[in-house]
């Protein structure tokens, strides 16, 4: 069967090195319910079906599902053609925790872990290839200039590491950038002990004028600012740490 020819809109740049797409297979530590995003021409998959126990892919290209078929025939019933953003994740393992995998689709790397945030309480585990940037945003910590919305947002629910740099050049077509692999572990934090989706609004909104002190950025919440610590008031968003975050939430809220 012929190859999948790359799609530009889908984010399709397929993995052409073996080592890298063990190792990534190989990061993964949940070996039950897997659930691979985009699975392309199967370069991750081939790693992963023969070593978890219940593996499902959602690939919104039916040239790649056609594929996938073709060449892996253990994959019946276990492919879900759809958009991964659309598709619910409950239904998926039956209510079941599971564990997400991927080379992912660049273009909609920010949505996807934002329902990762979304589904936290679903997903144990992400091992993850995405633009290096994005991948350096994800994990970094409070006082870098790449510290941002997703940082505190996952962190608060995630441990999360960076596990290595993929140079552009093992991919067909070859990207402009170059990705990282990184892993998140979901931690044991059940609630923040704040109403959660008032965390979230603090963050973003706060980040949205991320060069402005907070007293000033987190007018738009249209709250009083006035039983938050003096401290807080003159740092920046970058410069608290998602337990600062927390404690302003808190601050504001209560
Ligand atoms: N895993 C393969 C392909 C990676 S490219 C490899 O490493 O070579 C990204 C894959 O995600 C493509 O197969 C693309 O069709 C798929 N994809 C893009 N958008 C998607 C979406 N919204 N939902 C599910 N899959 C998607």
């Amino acid at each position: 069967m012929r190859e999948v020819r790359a799609k530009k809109f889908l984010g399709q740049h397929f993995l052409t090195d073996e080592n890298i797409a063990k190792t990534i297979v190989d990061s993964l530590e949940i070996r039950s319910n897997v659930l691979e995003i985009g699975a392309g021409m199967g370069v991750l998959t081939k790693y992963l079906i023969p070593t978890t126990s219940n593996f499902k892919i959602v690939e919104i290209d039916s040239e790649s599902v056609e594929y996938l078929h073709a060449n892996f025939p253990q994959l019946k019933g276990k492919i879900i053609e759809g958009d991964f953003l659309k598709t619910s994740l409950t239904k998926i393992f039956n209510n079941e925790h599971f564990a997400l995998i991927g080379n992912f689709p660049y273009n909609i790397s920010n949505l996807i872990l934002f329902k990762v945030f979304e589904n936290k309480n679903l997903i144990d585990q992400v091992v993850g290839m995405f633009q290096k940037e994005v991948a350096d945003r994800v994990v970094a910590k409070s006082g870098s200039k790449t510290y941002g919305i997703l940082s505190v947002l996952l962190s608060a629910f995630y441990d999360m590491e960076y596990l290595i740099t993929v140079p552009n050049t093992v991919f067909n077509p070859m990207p402009k950038v170059q990705s990282a692999v990184i892993r998140l572990k979901r931690n044991n934090v059940k609630d923040l002990g704040v109403k959660e989706e008032d965390f979230v609004r603090v963050v973003k909104t706060a980040f949205n004028q991320r060069r402005k002190m907070l007293r000033q950025s987190l007018k738009p919440l249209q709250m009083n600012l006035d039983n938050i610590d003096e401290k807080f008031k003159t740092l920046r968003p970058e410069q608290l740490s998602k337990d600062d975050f927390i404690l302003l939430t808190q601050q504001i809220y209560n």
